[in-house]
C-alpha cells in the first residue's frame, strides 16, 4: 500500500487526506508537519504522487511555454511547471506599433 508523503519533509500524510479524492486531478495540500504546500495527485487509489511546488511556498512560478494549436492561442500563454497555473502574458513590449503613413490628398 502506498501512502502520501510530503515531498519536503517526507512526513507520511496518508492518514491526513480523505478518500474522496478523484484520480488524475492535482490537489494542493499543506503539510501539517512542515507547513509547506505541495501538489499531489492520485494515480490509482490509494496511491499518491507528490511533487514540490516551490511557487506555493513563496518562490516564483516557473512559467514555461505551452505548445499547442492554434499557435496564436498559445503564443502568450505560460504554464507553471510546478503548480500548473496558467497565465496570459502581455507582450506589449515586443509589439511594434507600425504607423501607416497615409498620403493626404487634401492639400
Ligand atoms: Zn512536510
Ligand atoms: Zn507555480
Amino acid at each position: 500500500m502506498n501512502d502520501l508523503y510530503c515531498p519536503y519533509c517526507d512526513e507520511n500524510l496518508g492518514n491526513h487526506v480523505d478518500d474522496c479524492y478523484e484520480p488524475n486531478i492535482e490537489y494542493e495540500h499543506e503539510c501539517p508537519r512542515c507547513s509547506k504546500i505541495f501538489i499531489f495527485e492520485i494515480e490509482y487509489y490509494p496511491s499518491f504522487t507528490s511533487r514540490k511546488a516551490d511557487c506555493l511556498n513563496g518562490k516564483k512560478h516557473k512559467y514555461e511555454k505551452i505548445l499547442g494549436y492554434p499557435k496564436e492561442f498559445f503564443k502568450n500563454k505560460r504554464r507553471c511547471s510546478m503548480c500548473g497555473k496558467e497565465i496570459i502574458i502581455n507582450d506589449a513590449k515586443g509589439k511594434k506599433e507600425e504607423k501607416v503613413d497615409g498620403n493626404e490628398h487634401g492639400k
